[in-house]
């Protein structure tokens, strides 16, 4: 088969991501439609290449060395949002705060908690994205993803999906093309006054302005990661480029030229004086990509 034009070469991945760290893409192709998508895909199968999704890259932290595969990016087509009485069906390359705008402009209401969540609406899926105790899975009804072995399309009912906090058991195989979500009337004023308190909040608690990928370690039952990397006295602490959020324990930021493996090293240091200050191993929230090294 003859590499489709639309898939380029050697792609750096630093540019998608909002640590904006990260290696090339041996291979990038950023899809617009179902026909691209399946070319895209055929060419990755026959060449044996391991396939990425990339979203908007703000819970991603990329190798420096990159990535040996087809990263897959989705536009167009896939960035589309309908709404229809109370369905918003959204694509999976869809902005979440663009389809929470939406959903608010409707008088609909379900999104809101979404206002300030930089990522797409297809990671946000996968990744079961969520915050002030709502999470994606509450509002989804059905997902439709291609399968990247048969080369076909499904819709999985939410039933058909387990969800938990910041889990999907969606594989890596399914490409999430679009989302429908139940929403429900209500005062636009009222949907306006939520959506404007919880990004206040968000504002007010997180390095939004920096260079971050989010929370970087999950909560533990119980208890949040960012007190316990407060109580291990990191707040600040810097490695490299990479630095604890003097605002918010449980971001990291690049505060210049931060590699991803410094990035790395930071967040294994995290695990290390968590643990052996409080005996909880954190676990990460964020997606790596590509290769680490292990230092001690
Ligand atoms: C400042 C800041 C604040 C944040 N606050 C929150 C928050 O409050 N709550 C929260 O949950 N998250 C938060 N995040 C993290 C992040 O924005 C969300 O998890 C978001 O949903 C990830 O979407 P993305 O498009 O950036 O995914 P990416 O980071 O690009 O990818 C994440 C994962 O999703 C997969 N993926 C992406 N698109 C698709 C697709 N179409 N099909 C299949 N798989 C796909 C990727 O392969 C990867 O495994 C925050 C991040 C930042 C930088």
């Amino acid at each position: 088969m003859k590499t489709p034009n639309f898939i380029e070469r050697k792609v750096p991945l630093s540019q998608f991501t909002s640590f904006k760290v990260g290696g090339p893409a041996d291979y990038f192709a950023q899809v617009g439609n179902l026909s691209e998508l399946k070319q895209a895909v055929a060419f990755s199968n026959e060449h044996y290449l391991d396939i990425f999704v990339l979203g908007k890259g703000t819970n991603l932290l990329v190798s420096d060395k990159g990535f040996r595969g087809l990263v897959l990016k989705l536009s167009k087509e896939f960035a589309r949002i309908v709404i229809e009485e109370n369905t918003l069906v959204a694509g999976g390359g869809a902005q979440l705060v663009r389809t929470a705008s939406l959903a608010f402009s409707r008088s609909l209401s379900g999104l809101e908690w979404a206002a300030g969540i930089p990522g797409t609406v297809g990671g946000a899926v996968k990744m079961n994205a969520g915050a002030h105790g709502f999470s994606i899975s509450d509002i989804i009804s059905t997902i439709t993803v291609f399968d990247s072995d048969s080369l076909s399309l499904e819709k999985l009912r939410k039933e058909e999906v387990e969800f938990g906090y910041r889990f999907s058991s969606i594989s890596n195989k399914k490409i999430i093309l679009e989302a429908a979500f139940k929403l429900v009337e209500s005062v636009q004023e009222e949907i306006k006054k939520k959506m404007e308190s919880y990004f206040a909040e968000r504002k007010r608690t997180q390095p939004l302005q920096q260079r971050t990928a989010g929370s970087v370690f999950k909560n533990p039952k119980g208890d949040f990661a960012g007190r316990l990397i407060e109580a291990a006295g990191l707040k600040g602490y810097k490695l490299g480029g990479a630095m604890v959020s003097e605002i918010h324990a449980n971001f990291i930021v690049n505060v210049g030229s931060a590699t991803a493996q410094e990035i790395y090293n930071l967040m294994r240091k995290i695990q290390h004086e968590v643990y052996s200050k409080f005996k909880v191993m954190l676990e990460p929230e964020i997606i790596l990509l590509g290769e680490f090294v292990e230092v001690d």
